[in-house]
């Protein structure tokens, strides 16, 4: 067994950095955590900022991940406003803005993603990370107000609606020909394109041209890039991510990278995979600080993403690429928007599932997924079928 460290310090202070300091103390570690966090605010969730926070229904103190007095009463020095500008793996120290050095026994990068830059000449394009960014966009909302939306993925798409139900005339250009076409393939991505044209969106599918779009404000959402320069710049495994092994370890054994920057080798998948969503940050901290405390861990869970726009909500399970599906049945009713997808695969093996606007999916699904069941696709359309007996 690996030996417990003399200290454990933490890059990052989103979701996943302050969840690995909990996770630290829930499993009995008593040596130092020290989280360093770049942002002026305490630890939060990022959901919110594109749903019920962006509405004006949600207060801000929802989305934050723990009190103030949490990180006193666990012993964990938070110390915010605080980059690191480096790392000495053969110190075994993290280097700050102002110069002074913290010693590290275990180290954990957790330092998230960016939104990527779109140069649009005549606009100052706003996107959406964080506290401040939602304030700004929230900013531009209302009646009469105009905002063009670059880009048909899950921010794009919810900043469309919070706009909306604000009143606010929204233009939505992406070059795909249906939005979150990546991720969903073309059937599932028409159901949110006539969702968003259906309250009011003036959706352009297929283009990337802007010009003559009259507007107030731009918010661009072209997807995020991993925060990866440290890790890069220290020598760490770096390719799309940060590369960790099955229990979040890098490639130096005292170094961990958790959330949206590690591409992990997930044992499940049996991939390497980088998953950009809440669910990966929240649950990912419990498996590194087991590994750290010396237990044999490995995180396994499936990746899991859910997203509210107007009066849909939905939850995606699994993981399904463009490549690996051969098809996508149904289960429910597409045009009344309540129903669940699922992605198969050539052997008619459940990839992924998406319920919309029906629950308590995941869990049933979950273990079709992980055992590789071979289904009966009729039989998994079909409502009447329970979950249990859709195998062939
Ligand atoms: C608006 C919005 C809505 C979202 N909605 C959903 C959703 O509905 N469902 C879903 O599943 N996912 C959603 N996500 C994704 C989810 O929020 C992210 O996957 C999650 O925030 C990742 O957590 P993280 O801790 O890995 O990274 P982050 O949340 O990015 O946190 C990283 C932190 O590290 C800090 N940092 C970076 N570099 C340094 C450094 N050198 N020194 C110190 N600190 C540093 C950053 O300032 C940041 O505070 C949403 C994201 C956004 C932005």
């Amino acid at each position: 067994m690996a030996e417990v460290p003399e200290s454990v310090v933490i890059v990052g202070g989103g979701l996943a950095g302050a969840k690995t300091a909990e996770a630290l103390r829930e499993r009995g570690y008593e040596g130092p955590v020290t989280l360093l966090a770049a942002e002026d605010e305490l630890p939060y969730e990022r959901p919110p900022l594109s749903k019920g926070y962006l509405m004006g229904k949600d207060e801000f103190d929802k989305a934050v991940v723990h009190p103030q007095e949490w990180y006193a009463e666990h012993d964990v020095d938070l110390r915010l406003g605080t980059e690191v500008t480096a790392i000495d793996r053969d110190a075994h120290e993290v280097e700050l803005g102002d110069g002074t050095r913290v010693p590290y026994g275990v180290l954990v990068l957790a330092t998230g993603s960016e939104p990527r830059a779109l140069d649009i000449p005549g606009a100052k394009p706003l996107t959406l990370r964080t506290h401040a960014d939602a304030d700004r966009i929230k900013a531009t909302f209302g009646e009469g107000k105009r905002l063009l939306v670059v880009g048909g993925g899950w921010i794009g798409l919810e900043v469309a609606a919070a706009a909306r139900e604000a009143g606010t005339d929204v233009t939505l250009v992406e070059g795909a020909e249906q939005p979150l076409l990546g991720v969903l393939g073309p059937e599932m991505g028409k159901v949110f394109a006539d969702l968003h044209r259906e309250h009011g969106v003036d959706l352009r599918l297929g283009s990337t041209d802007l010009s003559g779009i009259e507007a107030d404000a731009v918010l661009v959402g072209v997807g995020v890039r991993p925060r990866t320069e440290l890790a890069e710049a220290a020598g760490l495994e770096v390719d799309n991510g940060v590369l960790v092994d099955s229990s979040l370890r890098t490639s130096d054994p005292d170094i961990y990278a958790v959330g949206d920057i590690a591409n992990h080798d997930h044992p499940v998948l049996g991939r390497r995979i980088r998953v950009e969503h809440w669910a990966t940050a929240l649950n990912q901290p419990a498996a590194a600080a087991a590994a750290i405390l010396g237990e044999d861990a490995a995180y396994d869970r499936l990746p899991y993403f859910f997203s509210d726009q107007y009066d849909l909500g939905m939850e995606y399970v699994g993981h399904a690429t463009r490549e690996d599906t051969a098809r996508v049945v149904v289960r429910g009713d597409v045009d009344k928007r309540e129903f669940v997808a699922f992605w198969l695969d050539d052997q008619d093996r459940i990839l992924a599932a998406m319920n919309v606007n029906v629950w308590d999916v995941p869990d049933e699904v979950r273990p079709l997924i992980v055992d590789r069941t071979v289904v009966d696709p009729d039989k998994l359309a079909d409502p009447d079928t329970a979950y249990s007996d859709v195998g062939r």
